[in-house]
């Protein structure tokens, strides 16, 4: 499972923080993958942008503080759980417990 630490070089002028840039793509591509996993849309309204994960029991719920790399696993354990679902931005915040579910990297 594991990648290389380093991506190669893509022609591109490397950041000045590499590691995060790498960690970013990272995230954002087994994120993409999780959301895919969940139909790819809002389960409210079908809005297929700016979606997070919305979780059935948000007492039992933060992932606040949470490393990525570790939030990523929960996500993935908790969508094969069934717990939870897709809710575009407006739909989520539109919730009576307007709890925050994801925290934005
Ligand atoms: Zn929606």
């Amino acid at each position: 499972m594991h990648r290389p630490a380093r991506m190669r070089a893509t022609g591109k002028p490397l950041s000045q923080n590499p590691k995060s840039v790498y960690r970013r793509i990272w995230y954002a591509r087994r994120r993409a993958a999780l959301i895919a996993l969940l139909g790819n849309c809002c389960a409210s309204c079908g809005e297929t942008e700016f979606l997070q994960f919305d979780h059935a029991d948000t007492r039992d719920w933060d992932v606040r503080g949470v490393h990525s790399t570790k939030r990523l696993r929960i996500y993935a354990e908790e969508i094969r759980a069934g717990k939870i679902q897709l809710l575009c931005i407006s739909c989520n915040s539109s919730k009576q417990d307007a709890t925050e579910t994801e925290v934005p990297f």
